[in-house]
């Protein structure tokens, strides 16, 4: 039975603790979790030397043996979930029914990428004088640098694409968030062979460390787009190939042709979910004004009646718990503090505490505030959402799009032929029609503009592990005869 108040490194198959040590805060309680070590420049070095070692060997390994990895890997996971959830719940605050779902989620992102057929050889041309092929290698050694918001399903969802593919992945969580993946790569080390896949919790700096590394051939980054900047900035150095997932600011067009008691409770799950900490939240919601009045009031009533509580009592049917971290609490704060000072409605919700006993904060909704307001053009990233109104459909799809930002959005009509259209127009990698933002391991996620560079996820996702290589074989005797 595996340990779940002990928490390692992995570095070369093997579990490896440290003289330097940090702890994660649970934010239901504000009190430290468990200790976990900081990776030393020396385990750095020896998981960097153990992956280039591991690389040649893993890369020629069948698909077939590879994907039967994953599945295994699956397997360990699913046959921890509860443990695995109750971890989730204390490390990020999400509610336990919904900790278990990510532990779901996270286990089918394995499976899919397992399920994928392995890349074939492509012939582009074969005659009498050349044969021209195109192979996919993997890059080599990866660097999965990833948020708190979700910190086992992102991380998978890079590992999974990055060991099919043949790389070896070595895995950097948030040190806010660092338990659920440590723990899953010590479960699953006995599957994969030393060096395959390795975590290393850091400091500050450990990121950095393996963006400038000449030996870590890519970066793959879930996070903030400031920090998006800086990774690409410094993997410019060795020009590494570099995936950015970053921030978004999506918006939902409701169109006036819907029933609001049957949209406004899914938008209000769509912005709230997780706390509002999801990159595709429905962050901006535009309403038609037709319908606006009876959508906030429905939107207002279904958001009240939800449970908002700590959740390390591991209790059922809590539908929102606290914000991950003090640093996200304040920014979340401050925009309330901003639509307060500047007179904006609040259809629901109130400024939180400055010096909380927890990290709560009570979802808010603000009534049509200003196109130009912090709280419409900012990235919250927690439970503050504006709704606004909209008459006409040029000038709301304009609207939608007048961020530096495109990583989602959702449309809602019952006219599928109109939702396509507005969809259509929408600059961002991701639409969702008639449904709150649902990502999905089969389905490409890469974000438009400030939102990132590249996309995983999918069949399309694999690519961004491998680079092609192109053999041009002339078949001309290179010996006289
Ligand atoms: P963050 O950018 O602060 O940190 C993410 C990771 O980067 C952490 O592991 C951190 O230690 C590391 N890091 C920080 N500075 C670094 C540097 N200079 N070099 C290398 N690594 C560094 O992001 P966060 O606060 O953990 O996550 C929230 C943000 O992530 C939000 O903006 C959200 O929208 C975005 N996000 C995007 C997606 C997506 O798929 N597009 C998914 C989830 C979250």
């Amino acid at each position: 039975m595996a340990d779940f108040d002990r928490f390692t490194n992995c570095v070369a198959g093997q579990s490896r603790q440290g003289p330097k040590v940090h702890r994660g805060i649970d934010p239901s309680t504000g009190k430290s979790l468990w200790d976990v070590p900081v990776a030393s420049e020396t385990d750095l070095e020896e998981a960097i030397a153990s992956s280039k070692k591991a690389f040649a060997p893993w890369s020629k390994t069948s698909w077939e043996d590879r994907a039967q990895q994953l599945l295994l890997a699956r397997d360990v996971l699913l046959e921890n979930k509860a443990k695995m959830a109750e971890l989730l719940t204390k490390e990020v605050g999400k509610p336990i029914q919904l900790a278990h779902l990510e532990v779901e989620h996270a286990a089918n992102f394995l499976e899919f990428n397992a399920k994928q057929k392995p890349f074939e050889e492509r012939i582009i041309q074969d005659d009498s004088d050349l044969k021209l092929t195109v192979v996919q290698k993997p890059v080599g050694i990866v660097a999965a640098i990833c948020p708190w918001n979700f910190p086992l399903v992102l991380a998978m969802g890079k590992i999974a694409a990055g060991l099919i593919t043949g790389n070896c992945v070595i895995v950097k969580p948030s040190p806010f968030t660092p338990y659920s993946i440590l723990k899953f790569a010590e479960l699953v080390q006995h599957i994969f062979p030393p060096g395959v896949l390795q975590a290393l919790n850091g400091g500050d700096d450990l990121g950095p460390r393996l963006c400038t590394h000449p030996d870590i051939d890519k970066i793959s980054f879930t996070g903030s787009t400031a920090t998006g900047k800086k990774i690409a900035n410094a993997a410019a150095g060795t020009l590494k190939t570099v995936t950015l997932e970053l921030g978004g600011n999506n918006a939902s067009i409701i169109c006036p042709d819907v029933d609001p008691n049957i949209v406004a409770p899914q938008v209000a799950v769509g912005s709230f979910f997780n706390s509002g900490q999801l990159c595709v939240a429905s962050k901006r919601v535009y309403v038609h004004e037709d319908i606006y009045d009876q959508f906030l009031k429905v939107m207002v009533e279904t958001v009240k009646q939800w449970k908002v509580e700590p959740t390390s009592s591991l209790q059922e049917g809590i539908m929102l718990g606290p914000i991950q971290n003090q640093m996200q609490y304040d920014v979340v704060r401050q925009f309330f503090l901003d639509s307060a000072s500047n007179g904006h409605q609040f259809a629901l919700g109130e400024t939180p505490k400055e010096s909380p006993e927890n990290f709560i904060i009570k979802p808010a909704i603000v009534s049509n505030p200003p196109d130009d307001s912090l709280v419409v053009t900012g990235e919250a990233f927690g439970p503050i959402v504006p709704v606004m109104k909209w008459k006409d459909e040029d000038d709301v799809i304009r609207r939608a799009n007048d961020t530096l930002t495109g990583l989602g959005g959702a449309v809602w009509s019952n006219d599928l032929t109109r939702a396509q259209a507005i969809a259509d127009r929408i600059e961002a990698g991701t639409v969702w029609i008639n449904s709150f933002e649902k990502p999905l391991p089969q389905a490409h996620l890469s974000g438009y503009k400030e939102s990132g560079l590249g996309g995983e996820w999918g069949r399309e996702g694999l690519s961004a592990y491998t680079k092609p290589q192109v053999i041009h074989c002339y078949k001309a005797p290179v010996v006289a005869k």
